[in-house]
């Protein structure tokens, strides 16, 4: 889409004043503040196109090279100080204009809250970082989910100050470094000419306030470091490397500056006899021949306490028993895994001479020459039909 012209954007003419087209963008940006236009995204559009030009012409260098290149002037790589290439975001605004609105909003507050003055541009000051946690889960906390509390080293709240790192009482006053901005500008002398670019003010690290009595407790910072038992719920059906996130646990903000996030990485305890195959775990059984060859009934563990299956005679070694719903649920709660228990025919390592003298008898049966059916899977269909789940 082809910009229009600061000028025209403003209204004003090429002659104006600097007090004029401070003038005339304070009237559009009123008509189209979104306070007043709601839900309105063409209006959105007209504020931002509104700051963008006055960003432009409100500064006497950029003014100079719109007025000389156009839009090629004070557009694409670096033309655009400290807001990126792209357009600027309605936060950008905000932050850099912020005192403006202060002047006609009555001094923030006047309008829904959020807008006026320094108030905005304190938003992001001073976050908080993420903190990350490792927490270890047994396939059974798995299975129900659960709840782990766990202590941290992390910055917290500053209790007598609330955050704020002043002396209770004492009140802020606007920072002399930045005028209450929360930025600073610094121009640089370029082959393109003089750039501006802003950063967050040093001195109040973006808030655009300082402190005229610091908190003893904390020293101004808003903050203290210390131990924190933190509560964690975990959802069931989780897994190894997937990462929760708890918004706005982790380590305190600066000053009053929002917190940072818990970050938590999943670690799975290996299981004693289950072994997890995503949503289904698998177990081995180990049937010795008799029970195997005769049928019998056998007690299995499950992540829900024990499972009593039912052995067929004749039950050949490889055949897999699907116990089902006693797996995971999927993490999104849609449906649950099932058991899975492969048969292990277990050969006898040593032999009495009774044990001995019975098995010479048994090898004579014809019963006992291998004939598998042909119904009957071999060793790679099993192991097909097991990986398959
Ligand atoms: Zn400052
Ligand atoms: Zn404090």
């Amino acid at each position: 889409m082809a910009k229009r012209d600061y000028y025209e954007v403003l209204g004003v003419s090429k002659s104006a004043s600097k007090e004029e087209i401070k003038k005339a963008y304070r009237k559009v940006a009123l008509k189209y503040h979104p306070d007043r236009n709601p839900d309105n995204p063409e209006a959105e559009e007209k504020f931002k196109e509104a700051a963008e030009a006055y960003e432009v012409l409100s500064d006497e260098n950029k003014k100079a090279r719109y007025d000389r290149f156009g839009h090629a002037g004070v557009g694409g790589a670096g033309g655009r100080g400290g807001f990126g290439g792209g357009g600027m975001s309605m936060d950008d605004i905000m932050d850099n204009f912020g005192d403006i609105f202060g002047d006609f909003f009555g001094g923030g507050g006047g309008f829904s809250g959020g807008f006026g003055g320094g108030q905005r541009a304190s938003r992001n000051a001073g976050r908080g970082s993420n903190l990350r946690v490792r927490v270890k889960l047994t396939l059974e906390d798995i299975a129900v989910g659960t709840t782990k509390k766990i202590k941290v080293n992390k910055h917290n709240t500053c209790q007598p100050c609330g955050g704020s790192g002043a002396k209770d009482g004492t009140a802020h006053s606007t920072c002399s470094t930045c005028g209450g901005r929360g930025m600073v500008a610094r121009v640089s002398n370029t082959i393109l000419g003089r750039m501006q670019t802003t950063s967050t003010c040093p001195a109040c690290k973006g808030g655009g306030k300082t402190i005229t009595t610091k908190c003893t407790t904390c020293a101004g910072e808003g903050r203290s470091f210390g131990k924190e038992t933190i509560e964690i719920e975990i959802p069931a059906g989780v897994s190894e490397g997937i990462q929760l996130s708890m918004t706005g646990k982790g380590n305190a903000g600066e000053r009053g500056g929002p917190p940072g996030d818990l970050i938590i990485g999943i670690e799975e305890v290996p299981h004693d006899s289950l072994m997890r195959d995503g949503q289904n775990v698998v177990y081995n059984l180990h049937l010795n021949f008799a029970d195997a060859a005769l049928g019998t009934s056998v007690e299995v563990p499950t992540l829900g306490g024990k499972a009593k299956i039912k052995i067929p005679s004749g039950t050949q070694g490889g055949k897999v028993f699907r116990l089902r719903g006693k797996g995971l649920p999927s993490v999104n709660g849609y449906g649950t895994g099932d058991q899975l228990v492969g048969v292990n025919i277990w050969t006898p390592k040593t032999l009495s001479k009774e044990d001995k003298r019975l098995l010479e008898q048994m090898r004579g049966s014809e019963n006992f020459e291998p004939n598998p059916s042909k119904s009957e899977k071999g060793f790679f269909d099993r192991m097909k039909d097991w990986m398959g789940g």
